[in-house]
């Protein structure tokens, strides 16, 4: 991200927001639970490299990605913590793994059997996933355990260091499907553990179970949306178990300022047409800097009070009305806290009936990082 920018339009991470978060839930993880910060998708849209060594100055003891290339932007940063890839890499691209000391995950036969075939300078690193009901990968069988564990088990070019799963509704209000898959998960281990005598990392925990049952939650959480001071649900949330400060927020400045006779219309479309004399201003953000179409009537905070988006949002700019005259220049906050209000990443997110999670990495890579 560039140090420099020219337009008016801009993130702030507050960085001490993350150092606070991983403190919160510090506190409540006994002391044989570790953290892994979970900063893939460029840490959520926060910035991957900057969150990343701040967690480990925080306390965080190994990193987790969703992609190779996320490992290894890390690695050429200089960080050299352990680093563990959650999604598929192709065997072909296990060797890169083995030689910058990344951790990968594997569940499938044919994948170890692949591997097998290659030598590495350093033994590959793998953490074993367990599908005990989120669906989506993992072995999820005793027998397929068993199976797997054998193949290692002849090989010397890799070293299994970890086990894991991961909830599919730790954050919702019924709780009962995540006691299933814990339940799921308990089985698998106890016969992991007749099988296999090595020590081995276990996690199962992500924000929501980690802040509902931290005591529960083996050697690891990975810490997610919680380490970005947001609440996995409302559920979660209104439970008040733990205090986070969210740590990203959206700004933009007006850069016109128009006075706008009754009846004129407003933007493609002409969707919106004045009531009355009005104060529209223009702002430079638009869908291409991953600001949605979508969000056109939500408000944004000028002077610290909410003002309306009119017209559809062009790909570069859109428009608000305001309530009297401000200068150009003047700071607009989309997302953050402007005067004692605010607009949280929760309200945008339920304007576009999505969830916050979605909100920060949807705003690209053209809106630039500022880290305080
Ligand atoms: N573990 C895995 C396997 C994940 O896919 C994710 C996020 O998607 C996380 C942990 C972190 O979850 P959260 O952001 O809810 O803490």
């Amino acid at each position: 991200m560039a140090d420099h920018f020219y337009r008016q339009t801009w993130v702030d991470i507050d960085l001490d927001a993350i150092a606070y978060n991983i403190k919160q839930i510090k506190s409540k993880l006994p002391q044989q639970s570790d953290i892994i910060a979970v900063v893939k998708a460029d840490s959520y849209g926060h910035g991957s490299v900057q969150v990343a060594e701040k967690a480990l100055e925080s306390g965080a003891k190994m990193l987790a990605v969703a992609l190779l290339e996320e490992a290894l932007e890390l690695r050429e940063a200089g960080i050299n913590a352990p680093i563990l890839v959650l999604g598929w890499v192709s065997p072909s691209f296990t060797s890169v793994a083995a030689e910058q000391d990344i951790t990968l995950t594997f569940y499938q036969k044919a994948w170890l059997e692949e591997v097998m075939n290659y030598s590495f300078k350093n033994k590959l690193k793998l953490h074993m996933k367990w599908d005990t009901g989120m669906g989506r990968v993992g072995i999820r069988s005793e027998s397929e355990l068993t199976d797997i564990l054998h193949v290692i088990k002849e090989n010397n070019n890799m070293e299994l260091t970890g086990v894991y799963t991961h909830f599919a509704t730790a954050d919702e209000e019924d709780l009962t499907y995540f006691y299933q898959q814990k339940e799921r998960f308990t089985k698998l281990l106890s016969s992991f553990k007749e099988q296999w005598q090595e020590p081995v990392a276990v996690h199962i925990g992500n924000s929501a179970a980690s802040i509902r049952f931290p005591k529960e939650m083996h050697n690891y959480i990975r810490f997610g949306i919680s380490m970005y001071g947001l609440y996995p649900s409302k559920a979660v949330k209104n439970e008040n178990l733990i205090h986070l400060k969210q740590a990203f927020s959206l700004h933009s400045r007006l850069i016109h300022v128009k006075n706008v006779p009754t009846h004129e219309s407003i933007s493609y479309g002409r969707t919106y047409i004045t009531n009355d004399k009005e104060w529209i201003g223009t702002i430079p953000i638009g869908y291409g800097d991953g600001w949605s179409r979508k969000l056109q009537g939500a408000s944004v905070l000028v002077d610290g009070k909410r003002m309306p988006i009119v017209g559809r949002v062009c790909m570069d700019q859109m428009m608000v009305r305001l309530d009297r005259e401000y200068k150009v220049g003047t700071e607009v906050t989309l997302i953050g806290e402007q005067k004692n209000n605010r607009i949280d990443m929760d309200e945008v997110a339920d304007y576009l009936g999505t969830i916050n999670y979605e909100i920060p990495c949807m705003i690209n890579n053209r809106v630039p990082r500022r880290f305080k």
